[in-house]
């Protein structure tokens, strides 16, 4: 256990858990905290809750401001999100937050936002099994990982996934129907380090496979912020003496 402990706020729509019984079964206090509590009991790190119907979606300046690293799990009403809060997490992204997206989140408006490409993908429901590639060993994200693991049942995206070129391309997913899927992608936006991570399906206790579950500390710690810093655009005087100045 470090002696600073890293800021996380886990947010989540939290509506798929109270509406289906299914997914309510899984996770009964709601995905947010099935990751928030597994990410406590790693000891690194302070966690803090916010869902889509709080004041303000949970996501306060103040919250904001105590926040490293932001999760962000969406799925059927991107649409609710206000447009202002959204403007507010991207600043602070822009500032240095890590943003870490999962599954269905890659229609969120602030992926989109920060991609500033659809994200659209293929999709299909089946439960059908899927095998996750490590590509980059050396990459933060992928310690501790085997060369690929499974998951036994999971909803399929396929390629052509509508982002920009990534960073890197840490994880790349085949499917039993035979689609792949790069399922793990990193990219930069100012000073902020964003990570997208397809698993995790509400119906599937996907949050609870301890591969799954390393990928998350990793990312957790690697998307950190480092800095909070917004350097404006100021006009600045000279370090040395002009002389070529008209
Ligand atoms: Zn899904």
């Amino acid at each position: 256990m470090s002696e600073h402990k890293i800021k996380v706020t886990v947010w989540n729509e939290f509506r798929h858990e109270k509406e289906n019984d299914k997914v309510k079964a899984i996770y009964p206090e709601g995905m947010h905290v099935a990751i928030g509590e597994m990410l406590k009991n790693e000891g690194d790190f302070e966690v803090t809750y916010a869902t889509l119907d709080d004041p303000e979606h949970g996501l306060t300046q103040e919250v904001l401001d105590n926040t490293d690293v932001l999760f962000w799990w969406g799925h059927g009403h991107h649409g609710d999100v206000k447009d202002e809060i959204v403007d507010r997490v991207q600043k602070r992204i822009l500032a240095g937050m890590g943003l870490i997206v999962l599954h269905s989140g890659h229609k969120s408006k602030i992926f989109m936002r920060m991609l500033g490409t659809t994200a659209n993908l293929k999709w299909r429901e089946k439960g059908e099994k899927e095998r996750i590639w490590v590509i980059e060993h050396s990459h933060p994200i992928a310690k501790g990982l085997p060369d690929h693991f499974e998951l036994p049942h999971t909803e399929m995206y396929g390629e052509r996934f509508d982002i920009p070129k990534p960073d890197d391309v840490v994880f790349i997913t085949w499917y039993e129907g035979g689609e792949v899927f790069r399922s793990g992608v990193t990219f930069t936006r100012g000073n902020g380090k964003i990570f997208y991570f397809a698993p995790g399906h509400e119906s599937f206790p996907i949050y609870y496979d301890p591969n799954i579950q390393k990928v998350l500390v990793n990312a957790a710690k690697w998307a950190a912020a480092t800095i909070n810093r917004d350097s404006g655009c100021p006009m600045v005087d000279p370090l040395e003496e002009i002389k070529s100045s008209k």
